[in-house]
């Protein structure tokens, strides 16, 4: 290309097409490809860096009994599900720390245990895996399954997630492929019909063939930036094989599925040689990867996440729990907030109990807490900043101004709902 001054020498625009076109001794450049130089950049030196401090991988790996210890201190009740995910996060690293030899005839693969959390929304799904990311301080991201399609349609690639956790990670691909990704609403990616060639299904079936790539454990092309691929970006290799899935879903009416298989059993359900007594009220207990193939996953899908296990619906006492044990428990943090501004924060007891029953009456579970103790402080939290008078500062909250509070506010209209 002939030199001229007024084009970028990497891309050869012409300074009327770019924004701003940079010029050096004998070149020039635009700031499209400045861009694009700052990320080759990033993505190249990067991983080269030393882990940041606070992604600094313990010294030891955690025993399960530690990691369960670990996740006791932030999430409140799931016993079953955090023993399951305690041992399958303790063999994944410790598989991670033996790498297989295909060389060695009598060396054993051992594969991955990405991991399915079945239960309702707000009962701490995401917070179980996001807790476990932090006690291996490893890179976590969150990514949402309905956002998905197959490639070349309308919504985002599945390579998307891996931008996630490559940012999570500052682009330190080494770090990055040993992550945890966290997919959120896989039910919802459930194959439509049982025929699945009566309508292109983009959203159901096609985005589970695309995740089996990732959780397959292949070099997956992730573009840097996010975004949909193009010819000329320039991608980042990303090895999926020793970053963990941890995939969770509500899988509504799944119960449906575990009861027809139950009950197809003419001899009982059986445990242990001994017929057990099934408990109707929680039939997710049973769950198995059939139903949810019965649900709609596709079998090479169910066959990548062999964890399963489930989380219970949370119930009063659970959480008047979440309300104040968990070492970041929201009381705990309103009452910090207030402490900064010389306020003593208290709650009554029937203050706390009226919450909880606010939160299931609204039927937002735990979710739901957070939005109704926000909205019985707003005032206070508006107000006593700002309040100059010498007294000592205290706010003590009573279930009648909890009750007042937020019979004012347009969560109360969800009552209706
Ligand atoms: P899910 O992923 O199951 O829909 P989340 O983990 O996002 O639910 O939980 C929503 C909110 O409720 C979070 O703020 C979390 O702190 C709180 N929460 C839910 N379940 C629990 C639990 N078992 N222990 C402590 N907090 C919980």
């Amino acid at each position: 290309m002939a030199k001229n001054k007024n084009n970028c020498s990497f891309c050869g625009k012409s300074n009327d097409e770019v924004d701003m076109l940079i010029s050096g001794m004998d070149a020039q450049i635009c700031d499209a490809c400045l861009e694009q130089a700052k990320i080759i950049l990033e993505s190249n030196s990067l991983h080269k860096k030393k882990s940041p401090a606070s992604q600094k991988q313990p010294d030891k790996l955690p025993k399960p009994l530690e990691i369960k210890e670990f996740l006791d201190q932030y999430v409140i009740g799931q016993d079953e599900a955090k023993r399951v995910i305690s041992v399958a996060v303790y063999n994944h690293y410790k598989r991670i720390a033996q790498p297989f030899n295909p060389k060695d005839a009598s060396d054993v693969e051992i594969e991955k245990s990405n991991i399915i959390l079945a239960g309702e929304t707000g009962t701490g799904k995401t917070l179980l895996a996001r807790t476990i990311a932090r006690i291996l301080h490893v890179p976590f991201c969150i990514a949402d399954a309905t956002v998905l399609t197959e490639a070349g349609y309308v919504g985002e690639d599945v390579e998307n997630v891996l931008t996630r956790l490559l940012q999570a990670a500052d682009y330190n691909v080494e770090l990055a492929e040993k992550g945890i990704v966290f997919i959120d609403e896989l039910d919802k990616i459930a194959r439509k019909s049982d025929n699945p060639s009566i309508t292109r299904d983009v959203s159901g079936e096609g985005v589970q063939q695309a995740l089996l790539k990732l959780l397959e454990g292949s070099v997956v092309s992730v573009p840097p930036q996010g975004g949909r691929k193009h010819p000329e970006q320039r991608m980042i290799q990303v090895n999926t094989q020793n970053i963990l899935f941890i995939t969770g879903g509500a899988f509504d009416g799944i119960e449906k599925k575990i009861a027809s298989r139950i009950n197809a059993h003419v001899l009982g359900f059986k445990k242990d040689g001994e017929v057990e007594n099934v408990d109707k009220n929680n039939l997710l207990q049973y769950i198995a990867p059939q139903d949810l193939k019965s649900y709609g996953l596709i079998p090479e899908l169910v066959g990548r996440l062999p964890v399963l296990t489930y989380l219970e619906p949370l119930d009063k006492e659970a959480l008047k729990l979440i309300l104040t044990e968990p070492k970041n428990a929201l009381v705990k943090q309103f009452v910090k907030l207030f402490d900064i501004d010389g306020i003593k924060l208290s709650f009554e007891e029937a203050a706390l109990d009226y919450m909880v029953e606010k939160a299931i009456e609204f039927k937002l579970g735990a979710r739901g807490l957070r939005s109704i103790i926000e909205a019985i402080l707003t005032d206070s939290m508006f107000e006593m900043p700002s309040d100059t008078s010498k007294k000592k500062k205290e706010l003590l909250i009573t279930a009648q101004f909890a009750e007042r509070k937020l019979s004012k506010t347009k969560l109360a209209r969800l009552k209706a709902a």
